[in-house]
Parts: C-alpha cells; structure tokens; sequence
C-alpha cells in the first residue's frame, strides 16, 4: 500500500488565496532517522513551514548516556533553532588542560577569552538532554509546517526517482524529496549506487562511561582533576588516550578512552550500546598515572560501553535524485574532534536554506545538488582533520585537535553565507 503523502507535479495543490495570488504548497518531506541530525532536520524545515514526516526504527532512538560537545559552529545553528545547551545543564567547556599519561601537564589553554570572541558559545552537554529536547522541537504544536514521527518504522528502501521509502512492513510513503538521516550504516546510502561503501574499522575503539562528580570530589588522590569547572583534560600515550569533561551543571563527568581495537576485540562491537567491562578498562590503561586509574575505578561497571571507532572513504555523491543524505550516513567522522553532531546539525540548517518556503517540487533536484556542493569540502576537511587528531603520535601535543585557532569551530560561516 502507498501513502501518497506527497505532491508530484499531477496531484499538486497550490492554493488560490483571496487576492488571485497563488499560495506556494509546502514540501513533503520524508526523513529516515530521528537521531541529532534527522531530528534538526525537522525543526529547520518545519520552520521553513514544510511538512516533515519521520520514519525511526527504534521505539523513539535512545541516545547513550554519554556527554557531547556542542562546539560554537552547531550551538550557532541550535540557538537559532530555540535550542540553547544552558537551560538543559550544559557546562561552559573553558579551559582544555593535556598531560602525558604518566601525569606530566603539558599545557593548559584558557579558554575564556576565545569563548568571548567565538560567535557562540562552546556547550558540554548530555546527549539525552539534548536529544530530548530536540524532540521537544521537533513536535512544537505551534511552530510552522507539520510533523509526523513514526517510530518502530525501519526503512528498507529508499527510491530516489519517486522519493519513496518502503518500510519493513509493507507499507510505502511517497513525498517530494527524502533526506537520509539514518545514520553510518545508512539504507539510504544504497540508494546512492556510486556511493554504496561501507564504514570500515579505524584500528581504534573507544570506552565511554560516566562517573558522578561526588565520588571523584570525595577522594583526596582524584580531586586534583576538579580544580576549573568547565575543564576538559587528556591524558596522551602514543597510541591511546583519555579524555574526560563535566556536563550536566558540573554533575556528571563523561569519559571516551580511544585505544587499538585488538586490545577490546572480545568485547566491543560496532554497536554504541556494547557493555565493556572495568577489568579490562583498567588492563588496557594500567600503564597510566595511578591517580586517572583511580578515576576510572570510579566508573559503575554496568554503564560502561566500548565499541570499534568506525571510518569511511569520502563517498563521490550525498544525493541523487530526490534523495540527500546528511549526518553520519554522508560522512561518518572519527570522533577526535566531537564534531560528527555537530556537522550533522550544520548540514540539517544547510537543506532549510536551499528549501526555503516557495521551493517547487520541480526544482527540488537541482536544490539538493547546491546542498550538496555548499556543504561537501567543509565535511571532507572535518573528516581529514578528524583522522589527523585521532592518530597515533608521541607529540600529541602540538596538534590542534578541536580547531581552536584554526579554521573551522568557532566562528559561524551561515553569519557570512
Ligand atoms: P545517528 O545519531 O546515528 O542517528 C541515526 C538515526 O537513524 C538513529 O536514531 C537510528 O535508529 C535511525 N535509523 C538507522 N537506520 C534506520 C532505518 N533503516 N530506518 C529508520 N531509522 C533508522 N559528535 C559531536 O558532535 N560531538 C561529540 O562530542 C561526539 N562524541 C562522540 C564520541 C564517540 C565515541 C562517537 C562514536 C561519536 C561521537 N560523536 C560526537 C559523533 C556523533 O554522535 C554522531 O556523528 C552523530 O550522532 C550523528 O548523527 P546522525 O543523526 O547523523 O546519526
């Protein structure tokens, strides 16, 4: 059966408002996936007032209990949205101090001053909370446009020509254009054949956990690491390392141990949600200051997760047809910068901008070619820097690893666009 939601040139209603002039009908959108960037991608379009439905495999997606970065180039375009990090308990990320792993401080930067400078501020914030609220944006009863979620809706087909996707059900929704927000191992990507990849290990996998603040306040060997609030701090060896950073008022504290992926083999999948265990957190960083290793003791062991740190060749196209990808599912980036969300948001804001409010259906193609060209080297850039960041290296130190005085996180290029 299949929904005709969606406006082909034939069954096109443009309305005739009361002085004779014609009232532009609103896109039909179809998105797969309502993760970060599905879910911008709704409330960036809805505002544009088109109609927006969401197809979600999951009950409603669960985001991890894992803290993020919201850097100035993503908070830009989620303050525009309404959406601001402060009101859900994200800290200030102000200063960023680096150690060797044996505990040798490296450097410490302020980042107050810069902060001040940067357009926007640069958020540490819970990935729930913000998840959370991005739904609560995304179905606003009184913004512009309409939406419809439908979750438990796995999409297993994604037809461009007809801007069509087919669920696992049966049931087939046609609209006049569908973004695929699906993330890394996107469906809608195989509707792309040239760019039909596949991710493909780094050699890295990744720890993540919380650990409450108390109990690291508590103990007299770990308060050390509580001195500035606002403070994200590593610990380099050459070829692992750990990064740790408050969110939730200064609550909680969020921990992503990036070491070689043989070393967690037995344990780590590709899924997000993969439980680890603290034996082997603590084996695979032994060699470390015994002062962090008391930190990572503090870490509940039901909560820790451990999984491969995914990569993938850039692919040739993000579109064809009326299908655009964004997020994840056009480039998976390693997560050494903590700039995947937040280059997913910039994509979401980037298709409202090319679909603005009087977009025809016919135009819609060509609409998603300029999406892709406006956004493409910039994500390739991230994606490149991104690898850099994550490599293995005795002089960690010396690399820019989230752009401060670079070129790309602080300031906002939509102000210049
Ligand atoms: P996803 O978040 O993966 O969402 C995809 C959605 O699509 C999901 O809800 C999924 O259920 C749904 N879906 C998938 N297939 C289907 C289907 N067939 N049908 C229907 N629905 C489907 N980024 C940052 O910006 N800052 C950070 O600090 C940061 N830290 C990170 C740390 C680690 C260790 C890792 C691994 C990543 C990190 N990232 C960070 C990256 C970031 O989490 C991702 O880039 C981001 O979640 C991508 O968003 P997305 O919406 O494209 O995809």
């Amino acid at each position: 059966m299949t929904t005709s939601y969606g406006t082909n040139e034939a069954n096109r209603q443009d309305t005739i408002v009361a002085n004779g002039a014609t009232k532009i009908a609103a896109l039909k959108v179809l998105i797969v996936g309502a993760g970060i960037g599905g879910l911008t991608a709704v409330i960036a379009l809805r505002k544009e007032g088109h109609d927006v439905q969401v197809f979600e495999q999951s009950a409603f997606a669960r985001e991890a209990g894992a803290a993020i970065h919201l850097a100035p180039n993503a908070n830009g375009v989620l303050r525009r949205l309404g959406i601001f990090a402060e009101s859900f308990g994200a800290n200030s990320m102000d200063r960023l101090t680096e150690f060797t792993s044996s505990g040798e401080k490296q450097r410490s930067i302020d980042l107050r001053e810069p902060n001040k400078q940067w357009q926007h501020p640069w958020h540490l914030a819970h990935r729930i909370d913000l998840h959370n609220n991005l739904k609560l944006a995304a179905t606003d009863p009184h913004g512009k446009g309409s939406v419809q979620i439908h979750t438990s809706s796995k999409v297993t087909n994604v037809d461009p020509m007809s801007a069509s996707v087919t669920l696992e059900n049966g049931a087939r929704f046609q609209g006049d254009l569908v973004i695929g927000a699906d993330g890394v191992h996107s469906v809608a990507r195989k509707s792309i054949p040239e760019s039909n990849f596949k991710p493909f290990g780094s050699g890295k996998s990744a720890f993540r956990f919380l650990v409450p603040r108390k109990l690291a306040q508590e103990d007299p060997t770990t308060q050390q690491f509580l001195q500035n609030d606002g403070e994200l701090l590593i610990w380099y060896a050459n070829d692992r390392r750990i990064v740790m950073y408050p969110t939730s008022n200064n609550t909680v504290l969020n921990f992503v141990c990036v070491h070689p992926e043989a070393e967690t083999e037995e344990q780590s999948g590709e899924n997000w949600n993969q439980t680890g265990d603290l034996d082997l957190l603590l084996k695979v960083y032994s060699t470390f200051d015994s002062a962090v290793l008391k930190l990572l003791g503090k870490a509940e062991p039901g909560s820790i997760k451990v999984w491969k740190l995914l990569d993938m060749d850039v692919i040739p196209s993000w579109t064809n047809e009326r299908l655009a990808l964004l997020g994840d599912s056009a480039h998976p980036f390693l997560p050494h910068q903590g700039q995947g969300a937040g280059v997913a948001i910039e994509d979401a804001a980037a298709l409202a901008v090319v679909l603005p409010m009087g977009t025809k259906p016919e135009e819609v193609v060509e609409r998603l070619k300029l999406y892709q060209d406006i956004r493409v080297d910039r994500a390739n850039k991230i994606q490149a820097h991104s690898r850099l960041a994550g490599g293995d290296s005795d002089s960690h130190f010396k690399i820019d690893m989230y752009g401060f005085t670079n070129y790309h996180f602080g300031h906002d290029e939509y102000d210049n666009a």
